[in-house]
């Protein structure tokens, strides 16, 4: 099957290309550097199947064009679904799917790696060092044995969050809108409503999905109710967070440290070396100046295990679909519903 791959590294062809042939299919990948938009879909022609990552615009301006020219089914190469506009999907008939689990350690042991270096200021020790600094003012860390780490969203990566931090001596609460038996098995962690969650919590983590519901979850009604100085960390999508009211949030104390590896307007941003360039978002370069602050760009996927894992299935996407098989990881348009994200 022809396949327009959007949004291509060096990584997704060696890994793509390595699953094709471990599969033994015989998908015929054409590799794009640009993201998909309306303005690239004609990349497209002559390809039924479209590949996708997390910041390819896949509208409906986007979706309706791809249809007429012939593409039938797009592939997901992660597990977020927010830029896919699902009804115009349905109403065209193409089909969607994506890559529901991969190494779920890969996420939360990013996530845990932003904690630590937060809580002992690596970043800063590191740079330090290497400037053959050895003072210590302005390095001291907190343990993180006996703190309360609140995990919004326990589903495969935010269970191991909560085990991973639980080693640490960690108390967990945990809150979701679906929860799961396995979270309340570990350590002493209990469920609780968001707005406790809130309160208590020395750190958050958000591992739930991006949805309508969820859409800048953290605001400043949010950020008011937690405890001065706290930790807040995002590798879920940028857009669960309000940065404009995070920002006031560091500016005032009451978030101490925030550990970011998701931004709400990271399109324009992420993936791509613009060391060179003038970076005209003015909120982004403002977060990025505070001290207290850590963006890596959306990297917590990217273990060589995730990447193998990533590659299989959308092969095996992609071989359903040829073969007209039930699409074990297809998405379906379902109507929004408003999550509760209060109390
Ligand atoms: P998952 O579906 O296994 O778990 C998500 C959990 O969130 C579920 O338990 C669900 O019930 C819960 N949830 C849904 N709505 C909620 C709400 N309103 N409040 C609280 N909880 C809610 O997904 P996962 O594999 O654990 O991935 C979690 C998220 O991580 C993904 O949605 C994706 O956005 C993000 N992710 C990021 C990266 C990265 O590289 N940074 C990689 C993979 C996934």
């Amino acid at each position: 099957m022809k396949v327009a791959v959007f949004s291509t590294k060096s990584y997704d062809r060696e890994f793509l290309e390595a699953a094709n042939i471990t599969a033994k299919t015989n998908h015929e990948f054409v590799f794009f550097d640009t993201q998909l938009n309306p303005k690239t879909t004609s990349l497209a022609t002559g390809c039924l199947g479209v590949c996708v990552f997390v910041n390819d615009d896949v509208s409906a301006e986007t979706l309706k064009l791809l249809a007429a020219q012939g593409t039938r089914f797009v592939a997901l190469r992660c597990t977020g679904f927010n830029n896919v506009d699902l009804k115009t999907a349905k109403e065209l008939g193409i089909k969607i799917a994506r890559v529901t689990a991969y190494s779920p350690f890969s996420v939360a042991e990013h996530a845990a790696g932003l904690v630590l270096m937060l809580n002992r200021k690596l970043y800063r020790a590191y740079n330090r060092v290497r400037d053959d600094n050895f003072s210590l003012e302005g390095l001291l860390g907190f343990d993180l044995h006996g703190c309360t780490v609140g995990i919004i969203g326990t589903g495969k990566i935010g269970i191991i969050f909560a085990q991973i931090m639980c080693g640490f001596g960690c108390h967990l609460l945990g809150y979701d809108t679906f929860p799961n038996p396995k979270f309340e098995e570990i350590g002493d962690a209990r469920y609780v409503q968001l707005s406790e969650l809130f309160v208590k919590a020395d750190i958050i983590s958000l591992h739930c999905p991006l949805t309508p519901g969820t859409h800048h979850l953290i605001n400043a009604n949010a950020i008011e109710q937690m405890k001065p100085g706290v930790m807040l960390i995002n590798t879920s999508r940028g857009a669960l967070i309000d940065t404009k009211a995070a920002i006031t949030g560091i500016k005032s104390g009451k978030i101490g440290y925030l550990g970011i590896d998701v931004y709400e307007k990271e399109d324009n941003l992420f993936f791509d070396d613009l060391s060179d360039s003038v970076i005209q978002d003015d909120v982004f370069q403002l977060l990025q100046s505070f001290p207290n602050v850590v963006i890596t760009s959306h990297q917590a996927f990217f273990t060589r295990n995730a990447l193998t894992d990533i590659a299989s299935t959308t092969v095996s996407n992609f071989t359903e679909f040829e073969q007209d098989r039930p699409l074990t990881n297809e998405v379906f348009y379902q109507p929004p519903v408003l999550a509760t994200t209060s109390a």
